[in-house]
């Protein structure tokens, strides 16, 4: 049981359901949608929402628009991608709150669909502002979020409009996205194995403290391996390094230690002089950095190693990639961890950052059992176990 309505809670017929989804695609210089997958993750609750004969209205941000108006980026071209989707007109409304916007939201008819305006062309979206989220509240019956993306923003669309609405819940991409934590990190299949990666502790120890309480193996790789290798005492040459997390890395071995559970490192590395994709390179044991060199992928004994802990785990969590997988060169640990995952039978999910990018590359998406559409949102609830347009929906549930 979630401790939040979803939207088949609800009675929908003849209501305006305001649904929050994430439409924060990219795009191209002129304007063309370059990847439409967040569209598509939202058609199961725009489509719910419209047979059930409800007014829909749905809003989102697209980029970083600084609270004012800018027609590079318009929802527009969204509006058009998702008509093609849902086989059906959506109305494009060119605004997002104001007396023009709730005229067309009155003329809206059970079963049809607008689509509002950049949310973020107006300041008070992510100040939060009360008489912003007031005024989206009302053109609001029936409120869903469906935005798993955002939903560690306190913004007013995510988080600000939730009191002044009558009723609110979750949609399915959200639930689907809740439904897999909880499989990965309440119930798991044992033994469970988080995979770290990516270039700095800072940003990832409230991850590494939160899952070593609940993993039973965890992999540190990426450059977040050296700040231990230098806690270790082993050379590091010119390889990143956060002089500052050194004693919270030691802080994270001892954790584990007491904890019973096992950390695995790269034991080699492929070192070059500079990080370049041309860059002369070798593989070395990770004991045994030249000075003047920097480790900018994993080597093949780690590969191996990390083969043998995937194929023995029965979930998986992965976040981070193990090099500098950008650039050809040192790629080949990341696309291997990535099809290892891939291999097995495990429940894994995966998310945050690039490491979608990497699996996408690697060929393997349809072998990863979930790809988490939050990247920011994803990190967030692997820490805290919930997020803050969660926590708000809930308080509603348990005030009412
Ligand atoms: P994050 O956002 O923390 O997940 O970090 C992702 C970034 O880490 C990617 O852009 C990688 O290029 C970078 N990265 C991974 N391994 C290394 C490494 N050994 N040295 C430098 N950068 C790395």
């Amino acid at each position: 049981m979630l401790p939040y309505k979803t939207i088949e809670d609800f009675d929908l017929e003849g209501k305006r359901v305001f649904i929050r989804v994430d439409y924060n695609v990219p795009m191209d210089e002129d304007g063309n949608i370059t990847d439409d997958v967040r569209i598509r993750r939202s058609l199961p609750t725009v489509n719910y929402a419209l047979d059930h004969n409800g007014r829909v209205i749905l809003a989102s941000h697209l980029g970083r628009p600084k609270g004012e108006p800018d027609p590079k980026l318009s929802l527009r071209p969204v509006a058009i991608r998702l008509s093609r989707l849902l086989e059906k007109e959506v109305h494009f409304i060119p605004e997002c709150i104001g007396p023009e916007v709730e005229k067309e939201v009155e003329r809206l008819r059970p079963g049809e669909v607008a689509l509002l305006e950049n949310l973020r062309f107006h300041k008070g979206e992510t100040k939060n502002d009360p008489e912003f989220a007031k005024a989206l509240a009302s053109l609001t019956d029936v409120y869903i979020n469906d935005a798993f993306g955002t939903a560690h923003r306190r913004h007013a669309s995510t988080y600000g409009i939730v009191p002044f609405v009558a009723e609110a819940g979750i949609g399915f991409l959200m639930k689907k996205e809740i439904g897999y934590f909880n499989k990965a990190l309440v119930s798991p299949g044992r033994p469970l194995l988080a995979i770290i990666g990516g270039a700095k502790i800072s940003t990832k120890i409230g991850i590494m403290e939160s899952l070593l309480q609940k993993v039973d193996k965890m992999i540190v790789s990426g450059a977040m391996a050296f700040t231990f290798y230098r806690y270790l005492g082993w050379p590091t040459g010119k390889s990143l390094v956060e002089g500052d997390m050194v004693d919270m890395a030691g802080k994270i071995i001892e954790s584990a230690w007491k904890g019973g559970v096992k950390l695995y490192f790269p034991v080699d590395t492929v070192v070059a002089k500079e990080m370049a994709p041309r860059a002369e390179s070798q593989v070395t044991p990770c004991q045994e950095i030249p000075s003047g060199w920097m480790g900018l992928d994993i080597g093949p004994a780690s590969i191996i190693l990390f083969e043998e802990v995937i194929a023995g785990s029965e979930t998986i969590i992965w976040n981070g990639p193990m090099g500098v997988f950008e650039m050809e060169k040192f790629k080949k640990g990341t696309l291997s961890v990535a099809r290892a995952i891939a291999r097995t039978p495990a429940l894994s999910i995966a998310g945050g950052g690039d490491t979608d990018v990497a699996i996408n590359e690697a060929g393997v998406t349809d072998q990863i059992t979930y790809i988490s559409t939050g990247g920011g949102a994803f990190l967030e609830f692997l820490e805290k176990g919930t997020l803050p347009a969660l926590e708000v929906l809930n308080e509603k549930e348990v005030a009412q």
